[in-house]
């Protein structure tokens, strides 16, 4: 049978990296062996789900690249199948109702509490002949009393659990809506899922979702529980520990790929390699080299990992992400030079795309002031001549290339015989508004004549002025 994965979120929130990394790794798990990966999102607690969330949910696996083969399927589509299953249950006799009120529960619950037992159903309506009374009626799972399950998990190992240990859980509300592990069941058996893959923080249920499907006699998927992610504390990864939500991410400034690849490291590794093409991703991705033990989100590591893909990515790739945001700066970056040109010339000092853009404003659009600081070491007697005699020089070019501006800059230092910053600086400042740049010539030849030229005219009047 060929392998079937699925990430099945709830969407009750964004969707965060710990999700992102659960959806990875069914992901790569399918791609690897040439399987299906299912999008299922688990929408039945329907007080909890949003369309809000599903859409975070989607936009995150899109902006991701997580295509899926199958889906997205929506459990609140599959509403009569669960009461279909439910009720083969009952009639099998590995269901049953029950009619213990909230009141007794709470009360059973406080007296195991205070006896320091674990709080678990105590089987009261398991024998009863009543099939159903005037009371409305839970849907109880026939738990096994004996023996142990033995989940094979691909990550940790065997776990072993004692049926014992288990009570028998409410697969139906008493308004007749299927509970979690009921739903997951059935999807997971009718959509034929082979691989399981997600948070250990489900490692209770695999037992009870065992016992089910044993009883409808599917085929089990095999298991592999993921260890969680940590903040720097040591605590499990949430808000507080900064950006969480994979959208923040990308507002943040990273690329996808960076991410991706920040989070598959995040739990596995193949040798000491750290950065990871898509397709080494899937070549080298096993269960088997995946930490047993909980890792720690790194913000610096992403942080270099992004500058990585900065410096060496396809520049046409990371120029569409640029675009992105130029465009929440107000910038339509077709009025100036390529942005492919412009992450050429920005990369290596620029770390998260959010700088780059900030970085490249000014090729686009007329800078309101001069950075003080700058101005006022770059501005000072004089330079308005160097700026003039660059404007003279420049004006005749009839062939703007880096080259030739550089030679200009060059021989007009050496003409005035100043050092080079005196011309260079002024100059740099008059063009961009601030000292930082990249090369002045790449600077110029990306700005083009005659935004260059209008700019320099702008600086002698400023200085003169001042
Ligand atoms: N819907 C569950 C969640 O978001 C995941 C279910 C599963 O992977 O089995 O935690």
């Amino acid at each position: 049978m060929s392998i079937k994965t699925r990430f099945a979120p709830s969407p009750t929130g964004y969707l965060h990296v710990g999700g992102a990394r659960t959806a990875l790794f069914s992901w790569l798990y399918a791609r690897k062996h040439g399987g299906k990966f299912i999008l299922r999102i688990e929408d039945t607690d329907l007080e909890r789900s949003t369309q809000e969330s599903v859409d975070a949910i989607l936009e995150g696996m899109a902006w991701l690249g997580l295509e899926y083969d199958e889906g997205p399927f929506y459990q609140t589509h599959h509403f009569d199948r669960y009461k279909q299953v439910i009720q083969q249950l009952l009639d099998q006799g590995d269901a049953y109702y029950c009619c213990c009120s909230k009141e007794e529960l709470e009360q059973l619950r406080s007296e195991q509490m205070a006896n320091k037992e674990k709080p678990r159903y105590n089987g009261k309506c398991r024998d009863s002949t009543e099939s159903k009374s005037d009371r409305v009626a839970v849907i109880r799972f026939r738990s096994p009393v004996d023996g142990v399950v033995t989940i094979p998990d691909l990550i940790k190992g065997d776990i072993v659990v004692a049926n014992k240990e288990l009570d028998d859980l409410i697969i139906a509300r008493g308004d007749g809506t299927p509970t979690y592990n009921l739903t997951v069941v059935v999807d997971d058996m009718d959509m034929q899922v082979t691989h399981v893959i997600r948070g250990d923080d489900h490692i209770n249920n695999t037992p009870r979702q065992m016992n089910i499907l044993n009883a409808l006699g599917a085929k089990l998927p095999q298991y592999a529980h993921l260890p969680m992610i940590l903040g720097s504390d040591g605590a499990r990864l949430s808000k507080r520990h900064g950006a969480v939500s994979v959208m923040q991410f990308r507002d943040d400034g990273y690329l996808p790929d960076a991410l991706l690849n920040y989070l598959v490291r995040l739990g596995w590794s193949h040798g000491d390699q750290e950065v990871f093409t898509l397709d080494e991703m899937i070549e080298h991705f096993s269960l088997e080299n995946v930490n047993v033990s909980a890792s720690t989100f790194n913000n610096e590591k992403l942080l270099w990992l992004n500058h990585q893909y900065i410096m060496n990515g396809d520049p046409a790739h990371v120029a569409r992400h640029l675009s992105w945001h130029m465009g929440e700066l107000g910038i339509d970056p077709s009025e100036g030079p390529s942005l492919v040109d412009m992450v050429k010339a920005q990369r290596e000092r620029c770390k998260t795309l959010v700088e780059m853009a900030a970085a490249s404003v000014y090729f686009y659009k007329e800078f309101e002031s001069y950075d003080e600081k700058a101005a006022k070491k770059n501005f000072t007697v004089g330079s308005d001549k160097v700026l003039e005699r660059l404007h003279d020089e420049f004006i005749e070019i009839t062939d703007w290339n880096g080259e030739v501006l550089h030679q200009i800059v060059l021989n007009l230092a050496e003409a005035m015989e100043l050092g080079l910053g005196k011309v260079a600086q002024p100059l740099r400042v008059a063009v961009c508004g601030s000292a930082v740049s990249p090369a002045i010539d790449i600077t110029l030849s990306l700005l083009g004549k005659e935004k260059t030229l209008a700019r320099i005219l702008r600086a002698i009047k400023y200085i003169n002025l001042n």
